[in-house]
């Protein structure tokens, strides 16, 4: 990039890459910060992303191929006394209720679409520019370097992430139970519509989560057949297994001028400024 940036983003999670490519698309010159990349633990993620993030990511072609946006046909939700609702597409007469998307394919195809982009340039430490932005996540040094707040409030659950291949398609339906111990276990179709992947999401309580990641393969496949009363057949592990707390968080302000450089200004976006569900590292 031949002229300075007007705007430095720093991280290089889901909503940086976003926020890059749609100031590109308006010819603002970014630069983008993005540490070298250090081995971590196995991506299980698995996002349900709604029609305008659809479109949102198809205007930036960044939206993963068939085998890893799974349109949601129907949503099952199973109440703790027997009740349970039920959602259709067909009924409400739309593509899908929601697509589940694999993460790190997302993740991949926002970094393929940086990369041929001329107007953001992937640096590895901030340059100066009128505006920062910083979509650094939950834990950003910077919010707290820039002495904003971020208010968390914890809920006494931590939901347990994985990948499981079911004996049985789940047809291209999420579904849900809630249990009378207040937990609440998700299985959510992957692998294409007809595919027997699940992305698993239980919310347990926070005690019980320690002990839900120590069990052996056998054993967790086996609570979770269980805990799921068999709907898709028998489950089996096909990852390791997260655990994340859940907690709100909220940052007390999402725009400012720089510390001594009134006439640069940063703004707080994404996991940075506010989250609703998981929050810090895995546990
Ligand atoms: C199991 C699970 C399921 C989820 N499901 C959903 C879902 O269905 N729908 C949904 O909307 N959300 C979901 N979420 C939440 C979602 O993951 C986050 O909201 C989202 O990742 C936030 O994106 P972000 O870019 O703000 O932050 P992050 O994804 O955390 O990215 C921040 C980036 O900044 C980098 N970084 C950190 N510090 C610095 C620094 N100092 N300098 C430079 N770079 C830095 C990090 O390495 C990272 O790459 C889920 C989360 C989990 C754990």
């Amino acid at each position: 990039m031949a002229l300075p940036p007007e705007v430095c983003i720093r991280g290089a999670g889901i909503v940086g890459r976003t926020l890059a490519l749609l100031l590109a698309r308006e010819r603002v010159r970014v630069a983008l910060v993005a540490p070298p990349a250090t081995q971590g633990k196995e991506d299980i993620r698995a996002y349900a992303l709604n029609t305008a993030s659809r479109t949102l990511l198809e205007s930036l072609r960044a939206w993963p191929d068939a085998a890893h946006a799974t349109p949601v046909r129907e949503m099952l939700v199973h109440g703790d006394e027997g009740g349970r609702v039920q959602f259709s597409a067909a009924r409400q007469k739309v593509d899908a209720l929601a697509w589940i998307v694999d993460v790190p394919a997302l993740e991949q195809q926002l970094a393929d679409a940086v990369r041929f982009q001329p107007l953001i340039e992937v640096v590895a430490e901030p340059v100066a520019a009128p505006l920062t932005v910083v979509c650094e996540g939950k834990a950003s040094t910077t919010r707290e370097a820039l002495g904003v707040s971020y208010e968390v409030t914890r809920y006494p659950q931590h939901a347990v992430a994985a990948r499981l291949d079911a004996e049985q398609s789940h047809d291209g339906i999420a579904r849900q139970w809630f249990n009378d111990k207040g937990e609440v276990l998700a299985l959510l179709p992957l692998g294409g519509t007809h595919g027997k992947t699940v992305a698993l999401v239980w919310s347990v309580d926070q005690l019980r989560a320690p002990a839900l990641l120590a069990q052996g393969d056998e054993e967790f496949n086996a609570a979770i057949t269980e805990a799921s009363h068999g709907a898709l057949g028998a489950l089996k592990l096909t990852s390791e297994r997260g655990a994340w707390p859940l907690a709100r968080a909220i940052a007390d302000r999402w725009t400012g001028a720089m510390p001594g450089q009134p006439t640069r200004s940063w703004a707080l976006a994404g996991d940075a400024a506010h989250t609703v569900h998981p929050l810090a590292a895995r546990a």
